[in-house]
């Protein structure tokens, strides 16, 4: 097996040479236990927060062994009960190109008809985000006016799409032209969070004169200081991500405007995905599935070649140059 670790926590924006290649023999498999030959592998922006050495709502990554991360393959050589050689099913040994895990802890993929590596996306982990979010999290109505930032990545994308098609007024804010392009292609109104607070304050005030009701917070920095001084009373703030603070080795200075939360008596609710999708999952596929297998949503993929390749996909996250999920293909 072929698998990635880093032998110390980075401060600030991780160096490639930060990443070392590896390679192991893989032992025996254990009663229990499955090997898969990895086909995708996932990177996602939390993985920097567990770069970081300090235990948050996950454990960090251990040094000088495989880094962990959400993986697609097929199953090569099985002793557990049920999975069998050919399967194909997900599971969080990325990062590498053979996993051999128990077989406890892998899923197989559901029954729905899009190509697999939607269950890395729009219909895996960042998609049950995107639902959780919006309609656990933030109890979105439909005569809701929305703002959700990065809103054409993985998560934001999917966001955005369900709360126009809910009826909602959408405005979503992503950092290049393209991106707008294609927000607004899909009914969405579109800033660009690559500005001052002031500036981003006002682009809402133009395209969401009437306020925004729900924010659905991809983020931080300006983008949440402009989002504060444009939310309506008793709006609701779902607090998904700060990407913009991942890699800051100092802590900067919140919102200025922070006790809006106050005056406009917001709440605001910081989520992780699976404590809120736990028990919902059957509800996420039925809703949502459909609508990915006959492209009422659309989504959009970033695909690097080869395992070699899986240190600058993560780091590509935070230049964004992604466009929608960033995925690795294995051969
Ligand atoms: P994306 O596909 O949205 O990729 C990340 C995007 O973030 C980039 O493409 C870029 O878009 C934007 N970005 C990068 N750096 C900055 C910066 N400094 N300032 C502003 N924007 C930046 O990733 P995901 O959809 O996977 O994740 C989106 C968010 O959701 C992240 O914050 C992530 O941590 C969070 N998340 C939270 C989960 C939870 O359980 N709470 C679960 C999964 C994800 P652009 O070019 O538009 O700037």
């Amino acid at each position: 097996s072929r698998y990635f670790t880093i032998s110390e926590y980075p401060e600030g924006l991780p160096e490639r040479s930060l990443f070392q290649l590896e390679t192991q023999e893989l032992p025996e498999l254990k009663e229990g236990e499955v090997r898969i030959r990895n086909q995708w592998l996932s990177v996602d922006p939390y993985m920097r927060g567990r770069m970081s050495g300090v235990k948050t709502y996950v454990e960090p990554f251990a040094l000088n062994k495989p880094l962990e991360g959400g993986a697609l393959g097929e199953v090569i050589e099985s002793r557990h009960q049920t999975l069998k050689q050919g399967d194909r099913v997900v599971h969080m040994g990325g990062w590498r190109d053979v996993a051999q895990l128990n077989g406890d802890q892998v899923q197989s993929l559901p029954d729905i008809d899009v190509p697999p590596q939607a269950f890395l996306g729009v219909l895996g982990m960042p998609g049950m985000t995107a639902w959780a979010g919006l309609t656990l999290v933030a109890e979105l109505k439909s005569s809701d006016t929305v703002l959700i930032s990065a809103a054409s990545g993985a998560v934001g994308s999917l966001a955005a799409q369900l709360a126009y098609q809910k009826g909602c007024t959408v405005i979503g804010s992503a950092g290049s032209q393209e991106k707008r392009e294609w927000l607004e292609a899909h009914g969405i109104k579109a800033i660009n969070h690559h500005q001052s607070a002031e500036e981003i304050k006002s682009a809402l005030s133009e395209v969401a004169p009437q306020g925004i009701d729900v924010y659905y917070e991809n983020v931080g920095g300006p983008m949440l200081e402009a989002a504060l001084d444009a939310m309506n009373d008793f709006g609701r703030i779902a607090v998904c991500g700060m990407i913009s603070r991942y890699n800051e080795a100092a802590p900067s200075a919140g919102p200025a405007n922070i006790s809006l939360v106050l005056t406009k008596r917001l709440r605001m609710q910081g989520f992780i995905v699976h404590e809120w999708v736990k028990g919902h999952e059957q509800t996420f596929y039925q809703q949502v599935g459909p609508l990915v297998a006959d492209g009422r949503i659309e989504y959009r993929e970033t695909v690097e070649e080869g395992l070699e390749q899986t240190p600058d996909a993560f780091l590509a996250l935070f230049e964004g140059s992604n466009q929608g999920k960033m995925l690795v293909r294995l051969d």
